[in-house]
């Protein structure tokens, strides 16, 4: 596959733009391949990445029921940060953002990644506390952040009402090198680099069944037919609990729509990400000028896919305490997304009771910042058969042992 550059974008300007390849091939599905990954959102896409990259495994499918990317990974608001409190999530969320960093590069495709700093306001004395532990936490964890006063919070972001009606700005978790990334590039660029690997992305298909011989997976039913494999992955974030159900085991994970929207595009007037966690609201601005919105979770499990107007009246009017400017805006448009919730906040690398099966969900709210550093785990996890250490935490067995990794503050809002 031929590289971008700056060459080849004037050379197609002046030959009209008719000399680009296509980005990935579309092809049928083969008889067997050594790892089907179900699922093509942005895990899924990274795993085979990795699975290629890091360990020479390429006769791998890629097995999406929609299209690449149509998932969470192109619904969610884009933000990018380390800050979490346990080791084990620090770790896999740094990595990440680390791998995050030279992405475009990594990758040959631009994924817009944009360090411009992501603060979370402390609105209460307990987020105070919680998040000047959080800040010490993450220094002795090598992931870059502090606690900043409110006069820091407004240089940062002019536009923020420091004295809101209800809950004043006390101060904010700060880190810098946190950010934005342009989500549907993140799956472009990896869907773009696996199939150049050789791998097949196989869209519009879907897995139906999974087939077993004597405890080991042996392949998959798909709307395209039976396909054999050697390893399968689910990676299916909202949709694990019924790959699950077809491989005849059960997960702690709970599907609910999260909801985001945005406004009409402005001006720029915020280079930076805010979350209010206390009334319940977070935005950043993108590039084409909208205010990306972020809401909450649905009262209620569920599988659909849309905003509703509830969530809208209930986001805006918490948001609005704290950037008054938001009521003048126009709504452009919104939507959901079904996210995987576990008991703990945190994520599922784990083999599973099928031999040859490996699960990679739960990450909730907050999975898009992670893409990098579970695809690196889960690549691992897959060729091994074991989890290494940045995976090692996140097992299914942690449910059966009490051994949970609880970042219920680090994830209950904040994404
Ligand atoms: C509104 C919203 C805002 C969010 N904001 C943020 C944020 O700001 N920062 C952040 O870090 N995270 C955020 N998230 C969470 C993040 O989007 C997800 O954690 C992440 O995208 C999960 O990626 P994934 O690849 O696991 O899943 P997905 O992108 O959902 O991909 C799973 C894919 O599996 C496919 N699939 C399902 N069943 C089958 C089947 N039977 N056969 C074949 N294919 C199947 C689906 O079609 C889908 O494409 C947000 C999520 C939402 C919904």
């Amino acid at each position: 596959m031929k590289r971008y550059s700056a060459f080849a974008i004037a050379r197609e300007a002046f030959r009209h733009h008719t000399g680009w390849e296509r980005a990935w091939a579309s092809p049928e599905p083969k008889k067997e391949y050594d790892v089907i990954i179900v699922g093509a959102g942005g895990h899924g896409l990274a795993t085979a990445f990795y699975l290629g990259k890091n360990f020479g495994i390429t006769n791998v499918a890629v097995i999406e029921k929609g299209w690449l990317g149509g998932g969470n990974t192109g619904r969610n608001t884009t933000i990018i940060r380390s800050n979490y409190l346990q080791d084990p999530s620090a770790a896999i969320y740094e990595k990440a953002r680390s791998l995050y960093e030279t992405m475009s590069q990594d990758l040959n495709y631009n994924v817009m990644f944009s360090p411009r700093g992501v603060m979370m306001l402390a609105q209460t004395q307990a987020e105070i506390r919680g998040y000047q532990r959080t800040a010490h936490a993450n220094n002795l964890q090598g992931v870059t952040t502090e606690f900043i006063t409110p006069q820091r919070v407004k240089e940062l972001c002019p536009i923020i009402e420091l004295s809101g009606p209800r809950y004043p700005v006390l101060g904010a978790l700060w880190q810098p090198r946190g950010g934005t990334a342009r989500h549907d590039a993140v799956a472009w660029g990896y869907a773009r680099a696996c199939s150049d690997m050789g791998m097949d992305i196989i869209q519009q298909c879907e897995v139906t069944g999974i087939k077993q011989s004597r405890g080991k997976v042996t392949g998959v039913e798909t709307t395209k037919g039976a396909i054999k494999t050697k390893k399968l992955a689910i990676i299916v974030a909202g949709n694990s609990g019924d790959l699950a159900q077809m491989g005849g085991f059960r997960l702690p994970v709970e599907s609910i729509s999260l909801q985001a929207l945005v406004s009409e595009p402005i001006k720029p007037c915020m280079d930076v990400v805010i979350m209010a966690n206390t009334v319940h609201g977070y935005m950043s601005q993108s590039d084409k000028g909208e205010m990306v919105i972020g809401g909450g979770t649905d009262g209620y499990n569920n599988f659909t896919q849309r905003g509703s107007f509830h969530h809208l009246e209930e986001t805006v009017r918490a948001l609005i305490e704290t950037f008054p400017m938001v009521s003048r805006l126009k709504m452009l448009r919104h939507w959901g997304g079904i996210i995987d919730i576990t008991g703990d906040r945190s994520p599922i690398l784990s083999k599973t009771p099928l031999g040859n099966c490996f699960i990679n969900c739960g990450w909730g709210t907050g999975g898009f910042k992670a893409i990098p550093g579970s695809g690196w785990a889960m690549a691992e996890l897959v060729a091994d058969g074991e989890p290494r250490e940045l995976a090692s935490a996140f097992g299914l067995d942690r449910f059966q042992e009490g051994r949970f990794i609880d970042e219920s503050v680090a994830a209950g809002v904040a994404h």
